[in-house]
């Protein structure tokens, strides 16, 4: 029988962003998805600045980029006026109180975006086999390396084929095999459900926003707009609500029909379609999975765990988060860093977004129908001014979690806390002041200078999503710290230290050109150095330690609006000192682990090893090393 670590059931944006990271990092990968062909059309389209970043870190950016999508900077509001409707203000789409490398979203079809990920995996070894469909698995531990067997069929049943595996992930989207098995039950967080038709297509109209993303109230009904790729536009319209008397959740509406309730919402305007590209009625209700997992073996993510509505478009987000997620914590329990209870934190972070996320869906409902800002409130909005009432304050808590910079996730092993096992005295944190970073936060981006080339880069980009753990060595100024980073650097030197005790055990390969993991595969390190790049030599400034990642060593010397009177701008937005800088532990997918104040002698590296002796479920530090 074939054995795989991983068997996907489903090649939307959550498998096949599981199976993208998985190929990549060696694991052998099953796929199957039960339609014939990929995604054509249609379907979701945003991605929001948060994914932007994580798809800039897999590489996949630029091939997304290539298909021209349209970028949503503004958001503009019409509401009904006596000759039809007027605007009443517009906003940015990712104000500037976010601090965004890409401060927009991007929209482009589902199918695309699907393409970018398959060429990936299949570059990687893996085939998408289609359409095959899943009819049975069980955790039944015959094989205690591969306890899942998973029974997989051709569509029209022609043929079949049993397999094991270590992992079974569904990304079946809302109708899911896997979830029915298991019995895992949908709560409906808000019960009102809604039918929305979608419509992509190239307009010809004297509407002047038509290349803007737009709310529109007329009296004859509300419509959502948002311009596309290839000159085209997307009309949301709702169709039905299970707060209407005649509610029926069947209830469906021909393209034609959709086409002249649009005509009618932006009366005076006109509107008409040369082509219409796609169209779909899409009944939708809010929902959430009460489980993500049953046993840590058998996994599911995405539609199959989170319903709501796609006006503020995040299910496409949402699942590519969901599988990165996952991916690393698989990726490290298999490669033996971590102990299996790490991947009961999926669900927890997960479970805890998606309830997040469903709580927002609902607000955001009511923001948009319930109430139509003034254009003051708009204006306040947009200049971040210090007066805020509460429209606007629920508009930019909107504004942040809808660019996914609002993900925080909770204190536990691996986002550092007050209750943390690991406590020592040298652990920086957001509440005592002592750091910018919050545990369980994205890293704040910060530009640097890369001495070796003297390239200007994004300090949070510099580690491609390899599956390490990140180490960022603040260094302070170079004079001040010298010890502190010499110490370090002697501590991480010990053998049982959490910088060594996952040291490549293979030591006879030539690294020399392996820039991220020349060490281990454990973590990678960038060191940081409040100075000009011209004043630092790798070799002679920096511990050996430091300096085999001499592609990872940055000036912080790029001025940076955002913190206009610091010196050393990474630093300062981390909240570290700029004379005796810190270090800043940023797990695989991004989130900051823990801050750790940088001193001199054992300190900062026994932290660490504190730190990671929980994430690591190892006894780490050396007693011998401090002597
Ligand atoms: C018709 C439709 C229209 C949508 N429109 C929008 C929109 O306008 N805006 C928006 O933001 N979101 C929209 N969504 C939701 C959005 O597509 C999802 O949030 C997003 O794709 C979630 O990704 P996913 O990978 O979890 O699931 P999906 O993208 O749903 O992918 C699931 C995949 O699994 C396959 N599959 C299912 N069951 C099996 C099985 N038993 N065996 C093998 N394969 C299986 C499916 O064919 C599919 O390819 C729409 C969804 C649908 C279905």
């Amino acid at each position: 029988m074939e054995k795989y670590d991983v068997v996907i059931i489903g090649a939307g944006p959550v498998g096949l962003t599981l199976s993208t990271c998985l190929a990549r990092w060696g694991y052998s990968i099953k796929h199957i998805d039960n339609r014939a062909e990929p995604t054509h059309t249609g379907r979701a389209d945003g991605i929001q600045p948060r994914s932007l970043d994580l798809l800039r870190n897999m590489g996949l950016k630029r091939k997304i980029m290539a298909h021209e999508p349209a970028k949503v900077y503004e958001v503009a509001f019409w509401d009904p006026s006596a000759k039809g409707i007027h605007r009443t203000g517009t906003w940015a789409s990712c104000p500037n109180f976010i601090d965004a490398r890409y401060p927009f979203t991007t929209l482009l079809h589902q199918g695309l975006i699907e393409r970018v990920f398959i060429e990936d995996i299949e570059k990687h070894g893996v085939k998408l086999q289609r359409p095959w469909t899943i009819t049975g698995f069980q955790n039944d531990g015959k094989d205690p390396n591969y306890p899942v067997e998973v029974s997989l069929a051709h569509v029209d049943g022609t043929h079949a084929e049993t397999v094991r595996a270590k992992y079974l992930f569904s990304g079946e989207g809302a109708r899911s095999f896997v979830r029915d098995q298991l019995g895992v039950k949908i709560h409906h967080k808000d019960p009102i459900a809604h039918v929305w038709g979608v419509m992509d297509g190239v307009v010809r109209t004297d509407f002047p926003d038509i290349k803007m993303k737009c709310t529109i109230h007329s009296d004859a009904g509300s419509i959502m707009v948002i311009p596309r790729e290839n000159n085209m536009v997307r009309l949301y319209i709702q169709i039905a609500s299970s707060t209407d008397p005649d509610w029926n959740p069947r209830r469906t509406a021909t393209a034609e029909e959709v086409q002249k309730h649009a005509q009618d919402i932006l009366k005076s305007y006109t509107i008409s379609w040369d082509r219409v590209e796609w169209f779909s009625v899409y009944p939708i209700g809010q929902g959430i999975a009460e489980r993500y997992t049953l046993d840590e073996r058998v996994f599911m993510g995405g539609d199959v765990c989170h319903t709501h509505s796609p006006k503020a478009g995040q299910g496409m987000n949402t699942a590519f988060l969901d599988a990165v997620n996952l991916a690393w914590k698989i990726h490290h329990v298999e490669s033996g860093f971590a102990p299996r209870t790490l991947l009961s934190t999926y669900e927890s972070e997960r479970k805890l977004i998606a309830e997040n996320l469903l709580d927002f869906d609902a607000r955001y409902a009511k923001l948009f129908s319930a109430r139509i800002p003034s254009a003051g409130e708009v204006a306040g909005a947009a200049s971040n001014e210090p007066e805020e009432s509460d429209f606007v304050k629920t508009f930019k808590a909107s504004c942040e979690f809808t660019s996914g910079y609002g993900v925080a996730y909770n204190s536990n092993t691996i986002n550092w806390g007050p209750e943390h096992p690991a406590q020592h005295p040298l652990m920086l944190s957001l509440d005592q002041g002592t750091t910018k970073l919050r545990s369980g936060r994205i890293l704040t981006p910060a530009t640097v200078t890369r001495v070796v080339d003297a390239n200007v880069v994004h300090l949070e980009q510099e580690i491609p999503l390899n599956g390490s753990y990140r180490l960022y060595v603040f260094g302070g100024e170079p004079g001040v710290t010298q010890t502190a980073l010499r110490d370090l650097a002697l501590h991480m030197g010990s053998p049982k230290s959490f910088y060594s005790v996952f040291a490549h055990r293979d030591q006879s390969r030539d690294r020399y050109h392996v820039r991220d993991n020349p060490a281990t595969d454990f973590l990678s390190v960038c060191t940081v150095l409040n100075a000009k790049r011209a004043q630092i030599a790798i070799a002679e400034m920096l511990p050996e330690v430091f300096a085999r990642y001499r592609d990872h060593v940055y000036a912080d010397d790029v001025w940076d609006q955002r913190v206009p009177e610091a010196k050393a701008a990474a630093h300062a937005k981390m909240g570290l000192d700029e004379r005796t800088g810190g270090v800043v532990v940023v797990r695989p997918d991004g989130y900051v682990g823990c801050v750790v104040k940088l001193v001199d002698g054992r300190g900062t590296c026994e932290a660490l090893d504190k730190y990671f002796g929980v994430v690591t479920g190892r006894k780490l530090g050396d007693e011998r090393a401090s002597l």
